[in-house]
């Protein structure tokens, strides 16, 4: 089954039909990229799928029940976490503190040293190398990224939402990023990737959807699509 089922959702923003009536579902262990022209509904889409915004009808199902995201806060918990091509963190925080930022609030009692050694696990089991007590300011991008990656998977993220991820990397980058998602990939997380850049999608995609003007036109297995040369 899905782990995230979007079923007939429709949005519209004064005379704008945003979202007309699309479903999507998302399996673990899939990337499945979107793709589509500015204003086709791929970002209404996100933020409905990570509580920024309510449909104005249709059903999400996670695991098959249907639930309600009403804000980021209820996505986080329900694991679905989205990374955007520029990352915001707190500059003045580290990068283990950025990391576990999301687990405030649920002590008074934080045992630093626990915290320091879960940071470097998560990113060890990236393959990523950063010292987890340098500040966010001064990282790159795209070790930014690495850091939002980190901390959705401290919080057992199952489905990861990844916004034009590239549009900042080079290419070197781009692969080490690739390779990240690969990992996610065979960890059973479903990504949704959003991306204009049709050799990427054809690089890192399992699966292949195609928005225009908030209706879903096509949906395909990477393999089923080709493009003339
Ligand atoms: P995409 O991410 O594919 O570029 P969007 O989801 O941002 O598309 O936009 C889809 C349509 O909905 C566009 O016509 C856009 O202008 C409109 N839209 C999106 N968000 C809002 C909003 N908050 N208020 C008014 N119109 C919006
Ligand atoms: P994107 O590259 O993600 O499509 P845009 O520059 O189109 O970003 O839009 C930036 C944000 O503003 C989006 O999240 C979108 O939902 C929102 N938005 C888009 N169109 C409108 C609009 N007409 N009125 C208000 N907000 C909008």
């Amino acid at each position: 089954t899905p782990v995230l089922e979007m079923r007939d959702i429709s949005r519209r923003f004064g005379n704008t039909q945003a979202l007309a009536g699309v479903s999507l579902r998302l399996y673990p262990g899939e990337v499945h990229a979107l793709l589509g022209e500015n204003g086709a509904g791929k970002s209404t889409l996100i933020k409905i799928m990570t509580g920024v915004y309510q449909p104005d009808s249709g059903q999400i199902l996670l695991d098959g029940r249907p639930v309600r995201i009403g804000s980021t806060l209820e996505a986080q918990r329900l694991g679905i976490a989205a990374i955007y091509q520029e990352p915001l963190m707190y500059p003045d925080l580290n990068v283990a503190e950025n990391i576990f930022i999301a687990h405030a609030g649920r002590g008074p009692l934080v045992d630093w040293g626990k915290l320091y050694r879960e940071a470097e696990a998560i990113l060890a089991q990236l393959d990523v190398h950063l010292d987890v007590r340098q500040p966010a300011r001064g990282l790159s991008v795209a070790a930014q990224q690495t850091v939002e990656i980190a901390k959705a998977l401290s919080l057992q993220v199952r489905v990861l939402i990844m916004d034009e991820p590239t549009a900042a990397l080079s290419a070197h980058e781009v692969e080490q990023l690739f390779t990240i998602v690969r990992r996610l990939r065979d960890q059973g997380v479903a990504i949704l990737f959003i991306s204009h850049r049709l050799e990427e999608v054809f690089t890192i995609a399992d699966r292949i959807t195609i928005f225009r003007d908030g209706r879903l036109i096509s949906s395909a297995p990477r393999t089923d699509v080709t493009v003339a040369q």
